[in-house]
């Protein structure tokens, strides 16, 4: 079940501050707090869902299109199309997740070693 207080969830009630990249009306990005690469960008649907399979299945798929159609232009707005980036989306105990919101990292502006 979706936690109401994990940590993403309070930074979309502006209850923390984020270091903000973009926002609309179904999505923000910021930076993250524990970067791992030189550019460590977070991406947040403004939907209660705890993780990319959960997101897809209870979202409208408008909402879900217009979410990864921020990914891009949040990639334009870094500068990373040229250089290239990694996209990952951790899940559960297994993906190492720490947040319960759905969230993509946006990792790049060097090169980002092997996961193994
Ligand atoms: P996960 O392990 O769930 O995929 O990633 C959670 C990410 O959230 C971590 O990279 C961590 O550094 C980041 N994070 C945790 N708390 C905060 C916070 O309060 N603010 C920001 N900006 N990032 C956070």
């Amino acid at each position: 079940m979706y936690d109401n207080n994990n940590i993403f969830a309070k930074i979309l009630r502006k209850e923390i501050p984020c270091k903000k990249v973009y926002e609309n009306e179904h999505s923000l990005f910021f930076y993250d707090i524990n970067p791992q690469a030189k550019i460590h960008v977070l991406g947040i649907p403004k939907v209660s869902c705890i993780d990319l399979t959960d997101f897809i299945k209870k979202s409208d798929p408008k909402i879900i299109s217009s979410f990864f159609k921020s990914v891009n232009l949040v990639i334009d707005k870094l500068d990373l199309n040229e250089s290239g980036f990694r996209i990952i989306s951790n899940s559960g105990k297994d993906g190492g997740q720490e947040v319960p919101h759905f969230h993509v990292h946006i990792l790049g502006g060097e090169k980002i070693g092997r996961l193994n």
